[in-house]
């Protein structure tokens, strides 16, 4: 069969405009809907044939091929052959008729022609967990009571009082859904929608449960393990799935999410996955050299301090740091030495320091082999 003339199809001028078109289609997708004519398969070919010509007229650049080259300009888009199938034409609606105003969205809302059987969904539920840094060198497992929405003990989630009183719906038969005829603008449809009666569950209650009051949930207490993995940080999320609040009848549980808050230690500080420890030592210390314990997240360890070390000097622990998530990588313990200047001073002090000033040794005299500050601070960062 020959293809009817797009122009004459929407019944407008070779010269209409874009307004002229749309509205031209409009009528006629009104008039040839299949849901106002159930079973007419002369209605349902004038539908599509009226979105196949609004498809090419209502784009420019397939209307001026069309113009030139009749319906074989635009055979290779598809629609020269089969046509357009209906999910095609009924997803271009609500460009047709406009967002909210679509008489065909509830319909057809989302592409899918009727609702499922719904499940409920528990809500997610958030806490707080506060690690030491012991805690995120090593990660641990943490056992939280949280207090959440569970099922109903009584009903067991069900909601209903008894066995008697839970069955399948009657309106539905348990699919959740309804099919109807209601009266439009456009006339009589048919549509689907959610099951009035059971909101969707396929279940009817007919005597709820006193304890819950037909929820089937209840206010409970529940004692979660949570595996942290190491090198978590502050602010950082873990969920566990299934872990939230339960859902109404038999639904699926909410996540719980674990928000991490870091303890901040008293002598370490993080700076990322390293960990920074700031050594004091007196000046005569420095000149002589000694050994001082330093604390680290495994506990004390000795480091020793060369005669004639400079303040400002940085000392790495390799591999006392922290480990990145889930990764072997793992960070160091910097130790940055500090002089310690004393801020009062004994007269008998004073007369040693006195004589300090003018000894040879003590004139500051940096040479090659001291580091300045800036490739100690560029060391740290490789
Ligand atoms: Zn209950
Ligand atoms: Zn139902």
């Amino acid at each position: 069969m020959a293809k009817r003339d797009y122009y004459d199809i929407l019944g407008v001028s070779k010269n209409a405009d874009a307004a002229e078109i749309k509205s031209a289609y409009r009528k006629l997708a009104i008039k040839y809907h299949p849901d106002k004519n159930p079973g007419d398969n002369e209605a349902e070919e004038m539908f599509k044939e009226a979105a196949e010509a609004y498809e090419v007229l209502s784009d420019p650049e397939k209307r001026q091929r069309y113009d030139q080259f009749g319906h074989a300009g635009n055979s290779a888009s598809g629609f020269g052959g089969g046509g357009m199938n209906m999910d095609d034409i009924f997803s271009q609606f609500g460009d047709i008729f406009g967002g909210g105003g679509n008489p065909f969205e509830s319909f057809f809302g989302g592409g899918s022609r009727g609702g499922g059987r719904r499940t409920p969904r528990g809500t997610n539920l958030r806490i707080k967990v506060k690690l030491t840094l012991e805690e995120v060198a090593k990660g641990v497992e943490k056992k939280v009571k949280v207090n959440k929405l569970v099922s109903c003990h009584t009903c067991n989630g069900t909601g209903a009082k008894d066995k008697s009183s839970y069955h399948t719906c009657n309106t539905c038969g348990g699919s959740g859904s309804v099919r109807r005829v209601t009266n439009t603008i456009l006339g009589q449809m048919q549509t689907t929608s959610t099951c009035p009666t059971c909101n969707g569950e396929g279940v009817e209650i007919t005597s709820k449960c006193t304890t819950c009051k037909g929820e089937g949930l209840e206010r409970g207490e529940e004692t979660i393990t949570i595996n942290i993995p190491a090198g978590v940080s502050e602010g950082m999320q873990l969920s566990m799935s299934g872990k939230g609040n339960a859902a109404a009848r038999g639904g699926v549980p909410g996540d719980l999410i674990i928000l991490i808050e870091e303890v901040p230690h008293e002598t370490l500080k993080r700076d990322g996955i390293n960990v920074i420890y700031d050594l004091y030592i007196n000046f005569a210390d420095a000149a002589l050299g000694t050994s001082v314990e330093v604390p680290t997240i495994d506990g004390k360890a000795k480091i020793k301090i060369d005669a004639g070390t400079q303040g400002g000097k940085i000392l790495r622990l390799k591999g006392k740091g922290i480990p990145e998530v889930n990764s072997y990588h793992k960070g160091d313990q910097l130790v940055y030495v500090n002089i310690w200047t004393p801020k009062v001073v004994s007269s008998e002090e004073r007369s040693i320091l006195e004589k300090f000033k003018t000894s040879a040794n003590f004139k500051p005299q940096p040479g090659k082999s001291e580091k300045s500050f800036f490739e100690r601070i560029k060391e740290y960062f490789e």
